[in-house]
Order: structure tokens, then C-alpha cells, then sequence
């Protein structure tokens, strides 16, 4: 199928926005407080697309929500009867993301959709939603996207680009052409490529990876010193989804988990990560090591919103320069 660049002239943003809601639920960023949310529209809110990456809710959350019940269960003498929960399954699009987060979510399908089982619920959740992404109007000082090696489009249906007086739209999936086939074609298609060169020009941090970060690196400790391991950086990362699951009362139910907690691996018997520095140090290897071997690719995006919400200022672009810089001076692998 042919994709065809589209225009929407900005006074008919509402206009398509309710014609796509007679068959989905839209979703938004729509400001809340000091933060974004991505929201159903009411009436008398208005959409935000100016808003910072840093202060936006993330987008994962809408697939792997924070918590979830799994299912329900009834215990009788010696047999538990299993309650499916039924899974939601509404047609959803978003509206307005940053390409960091949509590029996030084909971070986080590889291991819920790549491994065996597949998570169902996830896999019913992104396949029932269309992903309509935009370019940023600014970066932000703790941007480094463009140092990941992905494309701005990855992971959208359609990436909007805002022009003055109306948005240009790179369709970039067959779903996505199809919500936009009445609307008029952008014959200038260079204008998509000078906006993307425009704002990545912008971009004032670079770092180039070194893989793999040695694991027995004496300065994990000292690079990883003011960590409190609060989580906060993980439940921010828009490729970060490790979950726990529990039961309460009659309901078994996933919540989000964070690998700088200590209980995190802590078992019965033996905890091996006892040290701040051993999660910390997993945290990045994780990332920039093991779902490398696994996935052939890094799971961050260099969305910076670690750098700018960690409340001890750990830098995870020096932490990466350091950590990796010196592996390779003490010739030790991971
Ligand atoms: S936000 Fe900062 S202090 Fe908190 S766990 Fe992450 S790196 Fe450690
Ligand atoms: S590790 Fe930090 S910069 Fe990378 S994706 Fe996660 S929050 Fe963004």
C-alpha cells in the first residue's frame, strides 16, 4: 500500500478529532497541575502539544498500567476457582505523544510480546491502539535521543509536524492512512525532512555507547554513591516495566516494580543484590548490556527524564560515559 503524506489545516483539528471519536476513544495530553496526562477530551479542555517531555506522565502507562488485577479468585475447601477478569478491548487512539515514548513501546514489546507467553493484555492493548506521535517543538538540555541510533518515526502510525497554520502528517502505517484519507495531500515533502534535521540540530548532548560495560568495574560503586534508590527514574523511563504480582483479598493483581528497590530481588533465603550500587549498576546494565545481547538494541531513548527528575542529579549520560570509558581501560568484559 502507498502512504500518503497529509495535511490538516489547524481550525480543523477539532473537527477530525470528532469525527475520529464516533469510532475510538481519543486520548490527549491535556494538562494537569504542573504535569501532562494523556486524558479523554471534556469539554472546555484543551489539548497541550507544546508541553516538555520532562513533564509528561508516561506513555506506558497506558499499556502497562501502574497496577492492574489480573484476575479474581474464589477459594472453597481444597480448590481455588480462577475468575477471568475480562480485558478491555476499546479502540483507542493517542493523540500528541513525544516520538521518544512511541519509539519506548517497541522497546517494552520485545520482552511481553517476543517471549513466550506472549502478555496478553498488552498485546490487546497495543494492537487496539493507533500511536499519532509529534515532532517536538523544542528539545529539552537533558534531550539525547538522537545519540540511540533510532529513527523519530519509530513506532508511530502517524508523526504530526507542526507548520504554521496546520500540522503535516507523515502517515507511516497502513492504519494510519486510513484515518486520514479524506484529508488533503502534502505535496512538499521535503518540509518533513528540514523540520526533523531542524530540531535534532538542536540537540546539545551527545554520547556515543560503549558496549559492554564491565560488570566488575571498581567504580561502580563510586559512580552509583548518591543513589537512594527511590525508583523514581524507573517509573518515569518510558522502556523500564518490571512488575511484581500479588494477591489482595480475592484478587491477584501486577503492579509496576523498580530494580532500585531493595526488596526487589530480596528472596527467603539470600538477596543478591544487597548493596545500592549492585541495583544501580543492574539498572544500567540492563539497559545498555543485557537487552542489547537480547534485543540487539538499547532499551532508553534518551528521553533525559531520569536526569531531570532524579533528586540527587544523577546523570545517567555521565554515568555511561564513565562506566564505559573505564571498562575499557581495565579490559574487563561484562
Ligand atoms: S531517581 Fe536517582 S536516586 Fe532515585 S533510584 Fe534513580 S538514580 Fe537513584
Ligand atoms: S533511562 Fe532515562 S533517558 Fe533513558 S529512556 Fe529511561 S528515563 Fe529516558
Amino acid at each position: 500500500m502507498n502512504l500518503s503524506d497529509k495535511l490538516l489545516n489547524k481550525e480543523k483539528l477539532n473537527d477530525f478529532i470528532k469525527a475520529l471519536k464516533k469510532d475510538f476513544s481519543v486520548l490527549l495530553p491535556v494538562k494537569d497541575g504542573n504535569l501532562i496526562f494523556f486524558k479523554g477530551l471534556k469539554d472546555g479542555i484543551k489539548p497541550c502539544f507544546d508541553y516538555s517531555i520532562a513533564s509528561s506522565h508516561p506513555l506506558k502507562s497506558i499499556f502497562l498500567p501502574q497496577r492492574e488485577e489480573l484476575f479474581r479468585f474464589k477459594i472453597k475447601k481444597n480448590e481455588i476457582e480462577i475468575l477471568e477478569s475480562s480485558m478491555n478491548d476499546e479502540k483507542r487512539i493517542i493523540i500528541g505523544c513525544r516520538p521518544c515514548e512511541a519509539k519506548g513501546l517497541t522497546i517494552i514489546d520485545k520482552p511481553f510480546l517476543e517471549w513466550q507467553p506472549r502478555d496478553e493484555a498488552y498485546l490487546k492493548r497495543r494492537e487496539n491502539t493507533i500511536i499519532i506521535s509529534i515532532l517536538c517543538p523544542e528539545p529539552e538540555d537533558t534531550c539525547f535521543c538522537t545519540s540511540l541510533g533510532y529513527n523519530l518515526e519509530d513506532g508511530s502510525d502517524i508523526l504530526m509536524i507542526e507548520l504554521s497554520g496546520c500540522y503535516y502528517l507523515e502517515v507511516l502505517t497502513e492504519r494510519g492512512e486510513n484515518l486520514v484519507k479524506d484529508l488533503p495531500l502534502a505535496e512538499d515533502k521535503k518540509i518533513k525532512e528540514k523540520e526533523k534535521e531542524i530540531l535534532t540540530s538542536k540537540i546539545k548532548r551527545h554520547i556515543s555507547i560503549n558496549s559492554p560495560i564491565a560488570f566488575d568495574n571498581p567504580l561502580w560503586k563510586e559512580i552509583s554513591q548518591k543513589c537512594l534508590g527511590c525508583g523514581i527514574c524507573t517509573y518515569l523511563c518510558p522502556t523500564c516495566y518490571c512488575f511484581d504480582i500479588a494477591d489482595e483479598k480475592n484478587s491477584r493483581f501486577r503492579c509496576w516494580d523498580s530494580c532500585s528497590f531493595s526488596y526487589f530481588t530480596k528472596m527467603a533465603a539470600h538477596q543478591p543484590r544487597p548493596e545500592q550500587f549492585q541495583r544501580y549498576r543492574n539498572r544500567i546494565m540492563h539497559k545498555f548490556s543485557y537487552f542489547k545481547e537480547r534485543f540487539n538494541e538499547f532499551a532508553c531513548v534518551g528521553c533525559g527524564r531520569c536526569i531531570r527528575h532524579c533528586p540527587v542529579s544523577m546523570d545517567i549520560m555521565e554515568v555511561i560515559e564513565k562506566s564505559g570509558v573505564r571498562s575499557q581501560e581495565s579490559g574487563v568484559k561484562g
